[in-house]
């Protein structure tokens, strides 16, 4: 859908309550059962970790129904490490609420091409810029500097291939963050936890998930 010539444009919120209205017709009015049960209470089995890039959304690319998965979404798909100095750990808390309360059995980390926040690690283009003029993002992707300085050590940090290994290596930094979780490590030892690495290509819309043993991404059969 795009606009042509000079009429003016859709104002984005008339846009999005046409699509409210959509899903009124076809997401609540014939689902009314699920929702009532949804109203009791959710119970997804999986957490997403995904980024808040507008063209990779979860619940779209798993084909979910609502309550099927709890998802945060931030730059770049990452997971910080336990930390228990001052501050306000959004990502910290919804994993602990999906790991301690929900329960989740898995959590995927789902990185993707194209990824702004991976691209801006690896050139550090926003080192050293203030708080509101770029510097929350560069402190927030600084998590990736370790596995920044190897991927420009082998690949450079221009073009696709290193960027498309910062991506990749995002999704990894995340997985060994979320480890160092003493509620995750445990339940990841007991077995009723399981941690997976994905990434998503925007460029074909195929998926693909991180084999640890071998450390490669391998698009899903
Ligand atoms: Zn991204």
């Amino acid at each position: 859908m795009s606009d042509t010539g000079n009429a003016p444009a859709t104002p984005p919120l008339d846009r999005l309550i046409a699509g409210y209205h959509r899903f009124r017709e076809t997401g609540w009015n014939p689902h009314r059962e699920r929702w009532s049960t949804l109203r009791e209470g959710q119970q997804p089995e999986v957490m997403v970790i995904a980024c808040s890039d507008s063209r990779v959304d979860p619940s779209q690319i798993f084909d979910v129904d609502p309550g099927e998965i709890f998802v945060v979404r931030n730059v770049a798909a990452l997971v910080p490490p336990f930390e228990t100095t001052p501050g306000h750990h959004g990502v910290s808390a919804a994993l602990e609420f999906a790991v301690q309360v929900l329960k989740v059995r898995e959590i995927i980390v789902m990185g993707h091409g194209m990824c702004g926040g991976c691209k801006a690690a690896l050139t550090q283009e926003l080192y050293g810029a203030e708080p509101g003029q770029g510097g929350f993002v560069a402190n927030w992707i600084s998590l990736l500097d370790d596995a920044r300085d190897e991927v420009a050590h082998k690949h450079g940090t221009e073009g696709r291939p290193a960027e498309r290994a910062m991506e990749q290596a995002g999704v990894k930094v995340s997985l060994e963050n979320l480890r160092s979780f003493p509620c995750v490590a445990q339940k990841e030892a007991k077995g009723s936890l399981k941690l997976r690495g994905a990434f998503f290509a925007i460029s074909d819309g195929l998926l693909h998930l991180l084999d640890e043993a071998t450390g490669e991404f391998a698009p899903v059969e």
